[in-house]
């Protein structure tokens, strides 16, 4: 009899918990009709971005134009060193551009210690100066070089902007939890260059700056024609695309026939800064983005990215255990177990979005995928219902993530107003993440009726960067710029 009643209400307490957490996840379900209102609020920011620079005007996206106006021609040739900054790896690649499709690229990543990315901006420089020395040591580029050789670079740098040329881009903020002193508002490129020139033996010219969605864009449109859009679907969240310029009022560079038309990097992971998304945000988003470095800021992407998908889990995680609903009972039998859970559910930046990722898609019987993730980051002991309700948290936050992610792209491809449109994508969640890749596709086809396809451009954001440098080389040499 006692046996028999401790199982019902252990049942009835699991469809409790169950209906609990359906309810504390209903406002990360995200219908169709509020998917339309964030496109058209997206495509309205757009549309402003576009029009004026005056920074009075409280525009929530840059839409900044890159100087970049052409696609690949297939005619490019060179050899270029880039670097990559920004993304969830620092790499210093080198690039052999030998004629249509054929790309060699060599590369190394490098770490960067933590302290950089927090310290004074000179030293990350200095920093990656001795990156590119080691590099070209390591590789002996410049062994059959003459002595006096310059190398052209190309700077892959994942920040937002404001770019006057090709080669001159002043830091408007940083994103992605980068916070080193003294760049914001200073040109980038004259910042690597001094690096560069402080440093004896290194002799290289910086001849191009380029944002990780446009060298996805240039990579993947020297394969796909009717490429048109570039897109980062990792540790940040933004698209870039060709626009015309007629539809730039505020582009003040050169308009002539053999530039009608410019990319414009969107940097829409600014979206919702004046409150345009307030209709979805959830109090997980508003803790996750007051306890960022960069509070108000990135709020389209603090929703998306994987940099912040395994906090919005984690954060709700914290509250289903404050609930009594995950681990339910162990916090209160034994109180001096408390702390012991507050610390480790409370650390920040303990849960991945690779986390997300592993847990969403395990379809083992006993979840045990998840309940050895779980253990490995100090939630001992799970039980199967724990593991059940986590992973149903990290589907809701993934799909709405892969949700919004895909109306950003629809607006994209509507815009383009093509009969048909490749979307060049690269990024960790785009890449390594296979159910948040296929919910975006389904959402997007679902939302543009038009012919689209998605693509990965592998190690587009150096090897496009490199055919920014030279695209702009042949135009300058055929006397186009
Ligand atoms: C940056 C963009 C970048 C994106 C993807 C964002 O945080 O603002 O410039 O393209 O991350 O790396
Ligand atoms: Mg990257």
């Amino acid at each position: 009899g006692v046996y028999y009643f401790h199982q019902r209400t252990q049942r009835a307490k699991r469809v409790t918990f169950r209906e609990e957490v359906k309810h504390i996840l209903e406002p990360f379900q995200l219908t169709d009709e509020q998917l339309r209102r964030v496109m058209a609020n997206l495509n309205t920011e757009m549309t402003n971005g576009l029009r004026s620079d005056d920074e009075r005007e409280k525009n929530d996206l840059a839409m900044f134009p890159t100087y970049v106006h052409h696609g690949p021609s297939g005619q490019e040739i060179g050899e270029y060193l880039v670097v990559d900054l920004g993304g969830s790896n620092f790499r210093v690649s080198h690039v052999n551009i030998e004629g249509r499709n054929r790309i060699r690229l060599n590369n190394k990543i490098f770490l960067i210690p933590h302290s950089l990315l927090l310290g004074e901006g000179d030293k990350l420089f200095d920093y990656i100066a001795e990156c590119l020395q080691r590099f070209i040591d390591d590789n002996k580029l410049a062994l059959h070089k003459p002595a006096d050789y310059k190398f052209d670079l190309a700077f892959t740098f994942s920040f937002p902007c404001n770019q006057t040329s090709l080669r001159q881009a002043r830091l408007v903020s940083w994103t992605k939890g980068f916070s080193c002193t003294g760049v914001v508002g200073n040109d980038v490129v004259l910042l690597l260059q001094q690096a560069i020139d402080r440093h004896k033996g290194l002799n290289i010219q910086v001849v191009a700056l380029v944002n990780d969605t446009v060298g996805t864009l240039m990579a993947c449109s020297s394969i796909y024609r009717d490429c048109k859009v570039g897109v980062i679907l990792g540790t940040g969240y933004n698209a870039c695309y060709f626009e015309n310029v007629d539809n730039v009022p505020k582009w003040k560079g050169v308009r002539d026939q053999s530039r009608k038309q410019i990319v414009i990097n969107t940097e829409w992971g600014a979206l919702g800064k004046h409150g345009c998304l307030d209709f979805i945000r959830t109090s997980v988003d508003r803790e996750l983005d007051e306890s960022s470095s960069t509070p108000n800021q990135q709020v389209f992407e603090k929703m998306i990215s994987a940099l912040y998908l395994g906090e919005i889990v984690r954060l709700i995680i914290v509250d289903l255990v404050q609930r009594s609903i995950l681990l339910p009972g162990r916090m209160q039998k034994t109180p001096s177990l408390r702390s012991d859970y507050n610390i480790f559910l409370i650390l920040r930046g303990s849960f991945y979005a690779k986390h997300v990722a592993d847990i969403e898609s395990d379809n083992t019987e006993d979840l045990s995928v998840t309940s050895s993730i779980l253990t490995s980051i100090g939630i001992h002991d799970p039980s199967y219902d724990d593991c059940y309700l986590i992973r149903e948290v990290c589907r809701t936050v993934s799909l709405r993530a892969a949700k919004l992610a895909a109306a950003a792209i629809a607006v994209l491809v509507n815009r383009l107003n093509q009969p048909s449109v490749t979307v060049g994508i690269d990024g960790t969640l785009f890449r390594h993440h296979e159910k948040f890749k296929k919910n975006l596709a389904r959402t997007l086809s679902r939302l543009v009726p038009r012919t689209h396809r998605l693509v990965l451009s592998e190690d587009g954001s150096s090897k496009g960067s490199a055919l920014v440098a030279a695209v702009d080389r042949r135009m300058r040499e055929t006397g186009f710029s």
